[in-house]
């Protein structure tokens, strides 16, 4: 087990006072076999001459280590850091040592793939990692030049965030990079498939492991397509070109998110390489994640966050930018209405738990929040918040003022302040006022419209929760609906209203009677919406009918998040989703809903209902699937919803042994999984079908779906087993005990997992004491019981937050899921 320790606010803005580095060369020795490497290290830097500083630095043995010539002991380095004293104006440390690899995803992950015994290996520094890779000023305000060296086996391959300028003999030599930050420092290396390409004067490439080298072929020039096309809008928009020389995006196994923005290589989860099926909402995702990272290389990378404070000036922007860059230029026009649908709900979500904070803190604490942080807050709210912004200013203000940034904080750090400031300028207008109800204050204002009646105004009413009292300005659009003669239903008008940071808006314009108004009709503001009463009864029935996506994703996303709040009850939503669902055309909406509602009769039913209200859900997707064109992404989508809440399981071994399987629908790899899957919920199969299964797909996916399942095994012992690995096994990787976990609670199997509710809340502080960041933080949030609604659940929970020594992250986790099920126990039936 690692001891990484947080790195504190004002550690790091003392460090940052005392030491100018410039340049870490950096030779990793990764030939031996076995749970180490070798690491030699050359810091240079800058320093007050006879200050004292630190590095991160976690050696598992130390060879050698000098600090301008002269021996630094060995008993320097403890705790994860090495303390360096009585330094000079310019200093060069050097250090030789033994480092581990990690099966946690963080610092030097290694990984051994199934299908067929190779090796990989990659770097993922972030948030405060390096010191598991070579000894580092880790702070993101410190940026610095790489010059980094490989050796490894001589049939291997391997990428750096440089340009390559050799490789012989098992030794790669990269060129010295740009000055980055250290939690952007990264590797890919293993006997891997690439594929290559060039576009405008920029390298490009692609990599993955060897088994999916036929799958990478058969999708790189969709990759590269969507690659270039986005490449040139971000020059159309910016004035600086992309500043890292070659582009090269990897796909690696076990990554922790879904991709990270290493500048020259971006490292994308290797799930994004598609061996089955999959759904054009899939395939829109990947090419967001694509635009995503591409924007960090500007917002993140060129221009860093001076301390994670300013986290979202790396993921706000970078989601917001990317979601419209897909739109703008690529052949996935509908990324706003996936936005609204589903990043949205994420960042609802986390904006109302006991845990919310501002998208822009004034101050995080140390790297521990930091991490906490990475939350739909600072992705989905802030990008919601700039798309008002836009709004606001206009986007050629908005464009000029990023420009500016740029061009003043390049390949350095900035602060919201500094964003602020060029964005001022650039729009003649005085953002702070803005800003501070915006960016500073945290949670989320309803906005609910009010029909006029009797000659009086209609009207919208703006709330926000007591604790926090902020009402805000918002500009928005609100469409009116109206069903015509022949059963259609038009948008009669849409209105631009900007609604005061008072109670009531009066909205004149809305005049006469239509059949339904729809607030935030565009998707302009970040708001929870809600209908008035006329609008309510008419969503059955208008709902399907609107031809805007956007639109319906609006409603549907206000109607599941009042169901959320407990405003309306489950059973609706189920009868809205059989009467609505099997006629939408939008896949992202399909899948939403399907997913929304499944989770939502999990929780919000009890175990009396639930068996009913899951049926019509089952109805629901099986009507859709009758009707969708045979092959297509609303059959895929139908089909996994239909397996998911099916209790059919004669009609899922039909599906198996290939028989009655609707037409166009191929029972690949990743089908097959998903059903066996549900029929061992269902306690229809078992070990010896799980283990028949995974030797007809011996892949690295195969073997997550098998950990998955047996986790899922309505078995004493096999759940016995399943608890075990996810509380002690350090031996699992990131991404098995993940799937472990996810495997483990079942709403149909409530009975045999009773002793486990009470052994979550003893056994979860040492589990996150055993794994490291966010494996631990993962973990802990997957494996919560949270389909085991009711009080004893929420007793347990109370009784362990009330521990004062109950470690932050795992406080958080306990507290937000328990206000989750206060919400459902309050509004269940
Ligand atoms: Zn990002």
């Amino acid at each position: 087990m690692m001891v990484v320790m947080s790195l504190t606010r004002a550690e790091a803005a003392d460090r940052a006072a005392t030491v100018d580095v410039h340049e870490y060369e950096v030779h990793l020795d990764v030939t031996a076999e076995g749970e180490t490497f070798g690491s030699r290290a050359v810091v240079r830097f800058d320093a007050r001459p006879g200050s004292s500083t630190f590095l991160e630095f976690e050696p598992v043995s130390v060879e050698s280590m000098t600090l301008n010539g002269v021996e630094v002991p060995a008993s320097a380095a403890s705790a994860g850091r090495l303390r360096l004293d009585g330094l000079a104006s310019r200093n060069e440390l050097v250090v030789s040592a033994t480092m581990r690899y990690s099966n946690t995803g963080e610092g030097l992950h290694k990984y051994v793939d199934p299908a067929d015994g190779n090796v990989y290996l990659y770097q993922h520094l972030f948030i405060n990692n390096a010191g598991r890779v070579l000894p580092a000023f880790d702070q993101p305000d410190m940026k610095a030049s790489f010059k980094v060296s490989v050796s490894a086996p001589a049939h291997w391959t391997v990428a750096a965030n440089g340009l390559l300028r050799s490789s012989s003999g098992g030794l790669w030599e990269f060129e010295a990079t740009k000055p980055i930050s250290t939690y952007l420092a990264s590797l890919f290396a293993g006997p891997f498939h690439a594929v290559t390409d060039e576009h405008d004067g920029i390298p490009l490439a692609l990599y993955v492991r060897a088994a999916l080298g036929e799958h990478l072929d058969a999708q790189a020039e969709e990759l590269f397509t969507i690659t270039k096309q986005c490449l040139d809008r971000y020059h159309e928009m910016f004035d600086i070109r992309y500043p890292f020389g070659h582009y090269q995006q990897a796909f690696a196994p076990e990554f922790n998110f879904g991709a990270m923005e290493y500048p020259g290589l971006v490292i994308f989860r290797d799930e994004m390489i598609y061996r089955s099926a999959v759904t054009e909402s899939q395939r829109e995702g990947r090419a967001n994640v694509i635009a995503h990272e591409m924007a960090h290389m500007w917002f993140g990378d060129l221009v860093t966050m001076a301390w994670w404070d300013d986290l979202w000036l790396n993921e706000s922007f970078a989601e917001y930018l990317g979601t419209r860059v897909a739109a703008e230029a690529t052949r996935f026009k509908g990324t706003w209405t996936t936005f609204a649908m589903q990043r949205k709900a994420w960042g609802l979500r986390a904006d109302q738990h006991p845990s919310t904070h501002p998208v822009a803190p004034v101050s995080v604490a140390d790297t521990d929040e930091a991490l906490m942080n990475f939350d739909g807050i600072s992705y989905a709210k802030g990008a919601a918040t700039l798309k008002q912004l836009v709004a606001w200013v206009g986007d050629e203000a908005f464009r000029a003022g990023l420009n500016a940034h740029f061009a003043a904080h390049a390949y350095g750090n900035a602060t919201l302040a500094d964003l602020l400031a060029q964005l001022a300028k650039a729009s003649g207008r005085d953002l702070s006022a803005w800003a501070e109800v915006w960016l500073r204050r945290p949670q989320v204002n309803t906005l609910r419209f009010v029909a006029g009646e009797d000659g009086s105004a209609a009207a919208v009413v703006q709330t926000a929760p007591e604790d926090y009292p902020t009402l805000r300005p918002h500009k928005i659009g609100i469409g009116q609906y109206e069903r015509g003669p022949d059963g259609t239903v038009s948008r009669r008008s849409l209105i631009e209203a900007e609604i005061a940071a008072v109670a009531r808006t009066e909205i004149p314009d809305i005049s006469g009677k239509s059949d339904l108004v729809l607030l935030n009709d565009g998707d302009l503001t970040y708001a929870k919406i809600r209908l008035d009463e006329a609008s309510n009864a008419a969503v059955p029935t208008l709902l399907p009918l609107i031809g805007d996506s956007l639109a319906r994703a609006v409603l549907w996303a206000a109607t599941l998040d009042a169901v959320v709040d407990g405003e309306r009850p489950v059973a609706e939503l189920v009868t809205l989703v059989l009467a609505a669902l099997p006629v939408e055309t939008e896949v992202v909406i399909v899948e939403d809903v399907l997913r929304a509602t499944r989770s939502l009769v999990d929780r919000y039913s009890t175990p009396e209902t639930r068996p009913a209200a899951l049926e019509l859900v089952a109805q629901a997707a099986d009507r859709l699937l009758a009707v969708s064109e045979p092959g297509g992404s609303r059959q895929l989508a139908a089909a996994r919803g239909f397996i998911g809440a099916t209790v059919e399981v004669a009609r899922l071994r039909d599906w198996l042994a290939g028989s009655g399987v609707p037409d166009g629908l191929a029972i690949d790899a990743d089908l097959r999984w998903l059903i066996l899957y549900r029929q061992v919920v269902l306690g229809a199969a078992g070990p010896a079908e799980i283990d028949a299964e995974f030797l007809r797909d011996r892949s690295a996916t195969g073997e997550q779906w098998a950990v998955r399942c047996r986790a899922a095994v309505p078995d004493a012992s096999a759940k016995a087993a399943a608890w075990r690995s996810v509380i002690e096994d350090v031996s699992l990787s990131n991404r098995l005990v993940e799937m472990t976990a996810s495997g483990f609670w079942q709403p149909e199997q409530l009975d045999l997992l009773a002793p486990y509710v009470p052994r979550y809340f003893a056994e979860m502080p040492a589990m996150m004491r055993l794994r490291s960041g966010m494996s631990a933080e993962r973990t802990a949030g997957l494996a919560y019981p949270e389909v085991v609604v009711g009080p004893e659940t929420r007793r347990l929970a109370a009784e362990l937050l009330a521990r004062e020594d109950l470690e932050p992250i795992l406080r958080r986790i306990v507290r937000d899921h328990d206000d989750d099920m206060r919400k459902a126990l309050a509004a269940r039936f």
